[in-house]
């Protein structure tokens, strides 16, 4: 297995009720490393650019105004296998079909606002980090 680097964000519903570090530690005891980490706030023009591919998609509108809506943490998080290992934490998009124990299970309001992003190749893992890091931004 092999040392990764993942894209996080903790989303506009987590921020909003205080949940960062809750969120933070399930990422942690999961094995993973924190070693990026800014809050923002997002534009529209960020939201719109970040979730391109899925603007084609009836909930697009909705998705840009709920990522939009408050404060953002956005992460770069390493560890091994790291890509699918934060898939896992994170839980399935809609938090009625995630697994006990993901930080959308116990956290996430719906399927929209799931309170995580992570990416879902280490390829988009790669071009993600680089819309919000720069190399000196990161220290693993
Ligand atoms: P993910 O990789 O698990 O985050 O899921 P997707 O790539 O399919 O969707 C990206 C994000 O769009 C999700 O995390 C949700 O925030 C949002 N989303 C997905 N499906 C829906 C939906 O049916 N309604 C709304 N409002 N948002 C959705």
């Amino acid at each position: 297995m092999a040392i990764q680097r993942t894209f996080s964000i903790i989303k506009p519903d987590a921020t909003e009720r205080n949940l960062t570090g809750a969120v933070n530690a399930v990422i942690e005891k999961a094995g993973l490393r924190i070693i990026g980490q800014r809050r923002i706030q997002m534009t529209r023009a960020q939201a719109e650019r970040f979730y391109d591919v899925h603007k084609e998609r009836p909930f697009f509108g909705e998705l840009v105004d709920f990522m939009t809506s408050g404060p953002v943490v956005v992460q770069v998080l390493e560890g091994e296998n790291a890509v699918k290992a934060y898939r896992d934490v994170m839980g399935a998009t809609n938090p009625a079909d995630a697994e006990e124990g993901t930080i959308r299970k116990l956290y996430a309001k719906s399927i929209g606002e799931n309170s995580v992003h992570g990416s879902d190749s280490e390829e988009n893992a790669a071009i993600e980090i680089r819309q919000f890091f720069s190399e000196a931004d990161i220290a693993g």
